[in-house]
């Protein structure tokens, strides 16, 4: 059985302990889905310089954060590792190379925020892999297409970020929101739905330059989403399931490949 490859927009971390439209998307979602072996996880918040993969038996929960109540300091999401997966992947990626990460990090909350809701009995291992900081949004789109045989294996792959995020803008007192993040949004989607990757991994090439700067002042939110993409088979269909523009700046756009 061949598994779909799911990416996630994350969104504000308090989602984990306040539930809303957008959890409970996720939590349908799992429900239509088969259970997978393994979960591996891009997650926007693990750049580094290489790539690395969590290879610890039992990662532990990471609260990448600050400023934010206790009680989302208090959450935990113990699911295990797979130090054979890991190993697995790093023989995949060859020759690029992969660390194993054993002791500094853990499933972060790009995982974790999203994870609690698909699979709250945190029974399924999961490893994360980080974004090679130095790569080129091409080069990360080539190195997620060595994953491909994963899908097969019943490891289900996501990518958990935001194709528009700029954290300066954020606005959580109102309800408008820039049009250059609908502008992006729209771009965003438009080519996924017709398959063209090749103006998303370019955006630059294909939209008005201030359009792409204000979406995404840096790219690691952006970058998972490449890698689901990179993913995609001929005869997957694509699903969005949660969409628009939450706190002024930042897509909620989430979609499923096969
Ligand atoms: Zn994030």
């Amino acid at each position: 059985m061949k598994l779909p490859v799911i990416f996630f927009a994350h969104g504000n971390p308090m989602y984990a302990i306040q539930p809303n439209s957008f959890t409970s998307s996720w939590e349908s979602l799992a429900k239509r889905l088969p259970r997978p072996k393994a979960i591996l996880v891009i997650s926007a918040h693990w750049l580094t310089r290489g790539t690395w993969l969590t290879a610890m038996a039992q990662p532990p929960t990471i609260h990448d954060f600050s400023g934010f109540p206790q009680d989302l300091f208090n959450q935990q999401y113990p699911a295990p590792g797979s130090p054979q997966l890991a190993q697995q992947i790093k023989d995949l990626l060859a020759p690029v190379e992969v660390t194993l990460e054993e002791n500094e990090w853990g499933l972060d909350h790009g995982t974790w925020t999203v994870l609690k809701y698909l699979y709250p009995r945190a029974d399924i291992p999961v490893i994360q892999m980080s974004l090679d900081a130095s790569l080129s949004a091409s080069q990360h789109y080539e190195l997620a297409q060595k994953l491909s045989c994963l899908r097969d294996q019943e490891v289900l792959i996501i990518g958990s970020g935001n194709v528009v995020h700029n954290l300066r803008k954020i606005d959580f007192s109102s309800s408008t929101t820039f049009p250059w993040a609908e502008r992006f949004n729209e771009f965003f989607k438009d080519n996924l739905l017709s398959g063209n990757h090749e103006a998303l991994i370019h955006p630059l090439n294909n939209m008005q330059q201030q359009d792409v700067q204000m979406s995404n002042p840096s790219w690691e939110h952006y970058w998972p989403a490449l890698y689901v993409l990179a993913l995609q088979d001929k005869d997957d269909t694509v699903e969005i399931f949660t969409d628009g523009i939450d706190l002024a700046s930042i897509s909620m756009l989430s979609f499923k490949l096969g």
